[in-house]
């Protein structure tokens, strides 16, 4: 069982249509580029990948109403003028004739995650999609979410699968209320979230994302909240977090399922989050959930960063999105600490007939001294 991939184009096919300062960071290049960084570094050939499906009525229906529902399926045929008025009863959001056929996309690639990693064909997996969905809530788009996403995969996996606990770990940089508010009450599912707050000054700007917003009902004590009420936060805070505080109420909850709402606007670089954690310690959070559930773990794409930009750099990089890097007050970020430990090597005696495997290096070949030793890097 390996790595399940989730993507398709098709959900780049949507932009803003006219001139908004808060929406213009929510571009196609979102997704591209992050598909892109998969590919130049030889990760999509190491996972399966999957096709994409668009999501039906009765599974949207799991978390929204049917009036919002209703509203949405209206926008594909709606004029520039309808599109804009429409958009304006929601909040940091914008509709396009193509969004909700991607919206539906992106709720159908989350669900053949979970069919996936539920029935045992993989391990684990990551959906790439566009719309990304933890601000949208039951009856309105928000934060550049139309259909969450997490939420309808978790109530998916329920009612499918009969999956008992869910935990949803949510590390983007803002916070998924939508999420929260869909599961407050239900003690079945546990909501971990991590954002930047400054004392309710960052966007949303909710009192409900305080720490002490902890669940209602029966679902008191299964809603966590870790408000960063400054920016600057490093890998050590963050696996600080983990340690002490998630890792001990999860192995508690003891989750049939792991989802995690992977927004990476946390990571360093990004002028919104403005925190300092680097990428790899993506891949360390990972790891520590993957003990959790049987490794049974699906990661949806929530908002991406654009690539970092160091101290020294020169040229704008490919990787690059969007206009507003070209701002003449743009941050450049310090570059992060060199890694500094030995080389390790390991020596492997390989049995007769098994290939060298890629980063080995065959230390001996003879055929007289009989299985072959490699060193490991
Ligand atoms: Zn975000």
């Amino acid at each position: 069982m390996g790595t399940a991939l989730i993507y398709d184009e098709e959900m780049t096919k949507y932009k803003l249509l006219w001139v908004d300062p808060a929406c213009k960071i929510e571009v196609p290049e979102r997704l591209t580029v992050s598909h892109g960084a998969l590919v130049r570094n030889g990760l999509t050939d190491r996972c399966i990948c999957l096709p994409v499906r668009e999501a039906v009525d009765a599974e949207i229906l799991l978390v929204h109403s049917e009036e919002y529902l209703e509203a949405v399926k209206q926008t594909p045929h709606m004029t520039l003028e309808d599109l804009k008025e429409f958009t304006l009863q929601y909040g940091d959001v914008y509709f396009h004739p193509n969004i909700y056929h991607c919206a539906k996309l992106a709720v159908g690639s989350a669900l053949q995650l979970v069919d996936s990693v539920l029935m045992g064909k993989v391990k684990n997996g990551m959906a790439l999609v566009r719309p990304p969905g933890h601000h949208s809530m039951r009856s309105a788009a928000n934060g550049f979410c139309v259909f969450n996403n997490v939420a309808i995969a978790a109530q998916y996996a329920k009612q499918k699968y009969g999956v008992k606990r869910i935990l949803i770990v949510d590390w983007d940089i803002h916070h998924g209320q939508g999420v929260q508010y869909c599961f407050e009450d239900d003690p079945s599912v546990l909501y971990f979230s991590w954002h930047r707050y400054e004392h309710q000054k960052f966007w949303p700007n909710l009192k409900d994302s305080d720490y002490d917003i902890v669940g209602k009902g029966e679902g008191a004590g299964f809603n966590i909240n870790v408000p960063w009420n400054k920016v600057g936060m490093e890998n050590s805070d963050y696996l600080s977090v983990f340690c002490h505080l998630l890792l001990p109420i999860a192995y508690e909850f003891c989750p049939d399922l792991v989802l995690v709402c992977a927004g990476f606007d946390s990571a360093i670089g990004d002028p919104e989050g403005e925190m300092c954690a680097t990428p790899d310690i993506f891949a360390h959070l990972t790891y520590l959930l993957m003990n959790l559930a049987e490794g049974k773990l699906c990661a949806v794409l929530e908002i991406s960063t654009k690539r970092i930009k160091l101290s020294g750099e020169g040229n704008k990089d490919e990787a690059e999105v969007g206009e507003e890097q070209k701002s003449p007050e743009e941050k450049i970020w310090p570059e992060p600490p060199k890694r500094i430990c030995p080389p390790v090597c390991s020596a492997v005696v390989l049995p007769d007939g098994v290939v060298c495997p890629d980063a080995c290096e065959r230390l001996s070949s003879s055929e007289d001294l009989g299985p072959h030793l490699l060193t490991l890097k």
